[in-house]
C-alpha cells in the first residue's frame, strides 16, 4: 500500500467515525457524489459551464466535465436547471458566545465561554450557504475547543479558522482581556510564542486612527512594533490582518508588512489613487464589512428592521435574537449615536467600494456578524455600491480564501480541493438574491440535512 493510498484509507475510516458521531445532525452519508448536468460557476470568475458534470469522491472534488461521468457506486444528483457554485465565505465575523457584554463596552466587554450560545449560529451559517469562516478576534480559551469541534466534525459549522485573540497595544483599540497587548518587543514576542502554541490560522492586529483635533489620542501599535509582529509572524508561516479604517492607519499597516485588511476603508475623505495602486500592488485582500451600513443605518427608520422578515432570517432566528435585535441592540446603536453616523456615511461607504472594486483590488465579503443570513446582506450591499452580480460570486468564494490563505484548499470548484458547494435553484450570476436560493449545502463531500438542521425553521414543522 503506498503512503498516500494509506492515508486515504486511514482518512476513510477517520471520516467514517466522525459521521457516526454526526449522523444525527448531518442525516447523510459521506458517499460519493456526481451532480450531473448542473451549469457550474468555479468561483474563479470564469464564465459558467452549462451540462457540467462534478464528481465528488470522499471529502474533495475527483473530477470536472462537460462529458458523462460514469457514477460508479457515487450518488447521484440531478442538476438539470440548476447551479452550482462554491460555499461562500464570511472572511469576518466573531462566533457568539466568546464575549459578554454589550459590543460598546469596548475593553471592557468580558471574556466568556459559552459554546452552547455558539452552537445554533454555526448551524445558522452553514443553513445561509456559508461553509469557511474567519473568525477575526475572540477569547481563545472558547474559540480553539469550538476550532477543535468543528476540525472533528462533532459540530454542524463551517470550516472555521481563526486568529485567536487580537493584537494592540495597553489602553489601545481593541485591547479587552482577549488581547495581546504590545509593550516591549521581548515581552511581545513572549506572547507571540505563546499564541503559535495554539495554532492560529492567521493574526490579527488592531490600529487606532489618529484622533481628531482637540480630541485625545487613543494609543496604536508603532510602525516599528507593527513590522516586528509581521515578520516574526511570516517566521512562523503566518498572515497578519489588520483593523485600520482610514487610509493613514492602514498604509502604515501595509508598509509594514501587514497582507490583508479586517475592514474595507468607508469613510473619511475618497480613496487615493495612491493607495488603491498600493492595494493592487501588493495583492492585499480586503474584508468588505459593510452591513453596517444596511442595518444599523437604518435601524431608527420606519421600517428600517424589514430585513429581519426576509427568510434566512426568519428560518435561523430564535425568538431572542428577534428580541435582542428588535430592542436592546437597536436602542443601544441609536442612543450611542452609532446609527446616524452610518446613515450620513452610506454614499461615501458606497461610492469607495466602487473605487476599490474598479482598481481591481481583492475584494472578499465578511460581515462582522456572529450570524449567517448577514453575509447575503453584505452581497447585496456590494452589488448596489456597483459590483455585478457574476464578479460577486468570487468576492463570495474564493477571495476569501486567499485572505486566509487557504485557496489551495477551497474557495473554488476545482479538481483537488474539498468539495464545498451550494447547489442553487436560480442562477447566481443573474442576480445576488440568486444566491439565497440554496437546495443543498455540501461541505467536504457531505451533503447536509438543510430540513433536519437543529433550527427554528424546523423546529415549527
Ligand atoms: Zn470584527
Amino acid at each position: 500500500m503506498t503512503r498516500f493510498s494509506k492515508s486515504f484509507a486511514l482518512r476513510g475510516l477517520v471520516s467514517a467515525f466522525a459521521l457516526a458521531c454526526t449522523l444525527n445532525f448531518i442525516g447523510t452519508a459521506n458517499a460519493d457524489i456526481l451532480i450531473k448536468n448542473v451549469t457550474l460557476y468555479d468561483g474563479t470568475g470564469k464564465a459558467p459551464v452549462k451540462a457540467a458534470n462534478i464528481l465528488v469522491k470522499g471529502e474533495r472534488i475527483a473530477q470536472i466535465s462537460t462529458s458523462t461521468i460514469q457514477p460508479g457506486t457515487a450518488t447521484v444528483i440531478d442538476g438539470t436547471g440548476k447551479f452550482v457554485m462554491p460555499g461562500l465565505i464570511d472572511s469576518h465575523i466573531h462566533v457568539r458566545g466568546g464575549q459578554g457584554g454589550p459590543v460598546f463596552a469596548g475593553n471592557n466587554r468580558t471574556p466568556i465561554n459559552e459554546p452552547e450560545a455558539a452552537k445554533p449560529t454555526l448551524v445558522g451559517f452553514i443553513y445561509s450557504g456559508v461553509t469557511a469562516m474567519l473568525d477575526s478576534a475572540n477569547n481563545e480559551p472558547f474559540i480553539y475547543p469550538m476550532r477543535d469541534l468543528e476540525r472533528a466534525g462533532k459540530i454542524v459549522s463551517p470550516r472555521l479558522f481563526v486568529v485567536g485573540g487580537a493584537i494592540s497595544v495597553p489602553d489601545g483599540t481593541g485591547a479587552g482581556p482577549t488581547a495581546l497587548k504590545v509593550t516591549t518587543w521581548d515581552e511581545a514576542r513572549k506572547g507571540l510564542d505563546d499564541k503559535f502554541t495554539r495554532k492560529p490560522d492567521m493574526l490579527k492586529m488592531i490600529l487606532t486612527e489618529p484622533a481628531a483635533e482637540g480630541k485625545k489620542q487613543t494609543p496604536s501599535l508603532t510602525s516599528e512594533q507593527i513590522k516586528n509582529v509581521t515578520d516574526y509572524a511570516r517566521q512562523h508561516g503566518l498572515r497578519v490582518t489588520a483593523h485600520a479604517m482610514v487610509e493613514t492607519t492602514s498604509t502604515q499597516a501595509i508598509t509594514n508588512g501587514v497582507a490583508a485588511l479586517a475592514h474595507s476603508v468607508l469613510r473619511g475623505p475618497p480613496l487615493t489613487d495612491a493607495y488603491l495602486k498600493m492595494l493592487v500592488e501588493r495583492k492585499i485582500p480586503v474584508s468588505t464589512t459593510t452591513v453596517g451600513f444596511a442595518t444599523i443605518g437604518k435601524l431608527a427608520d420606519e421600517n428600517g428592521m424589514a430585513y429581519l422578515d426576509d427568510r434566512l432570517f426568519k428560518d435561523t432566528f430564535t425568538a431572542d435574537d428577534f428580541a435582542a435585535a428588535r430592542g436592546t441592540e437597536r436602542d443601544n446603536y441609536i442612543k450611542f449615536g452609532v446609527t446616524a453616523s452610518f446613515k450620513a456615511g452610506e454614499a461615501q461607504a458606497l461610492a469607495n467600494i466602487k473605487k476599490l472594486y474598479d482598481a481591481g483590488v481583492i475584494l472578499t465579503s465578511g460581515t462582522d456578524k456572529a450570524q449567517g443570513p448577514y453575509i447575503h446582506m453584505e452581497l447585496a450591499f456590494l452589488n448596489k455600491a456597483g459590483i455585478p452580480a457574476p464578479a460577486l460570486i468570487r468576492i463570495g468564494t474564493l477571495n476569501g480564501a486567499i485572505y486566509m490563505g487557504q485557496e489551495k484548499d477551497i474557495g473554488s470548484v476545482e479538481t483537488g480541493k474539498y468539495a464545498d458547494l451550494l447547489l442553487l435553484h436560480a442562477d447566481p450570476g443573474a442576480g445576488v438574491k440568486n444566491f439565497q436560493t440554496i437546495d443543498e449545502v455540501i461541505k467536504s463531500g457531505q451533503r447536509i440535512d438543510l430540513a433536519k438542521l437543529d433550527l427554528p425553521v424546523n423546529h415549527k414543522k
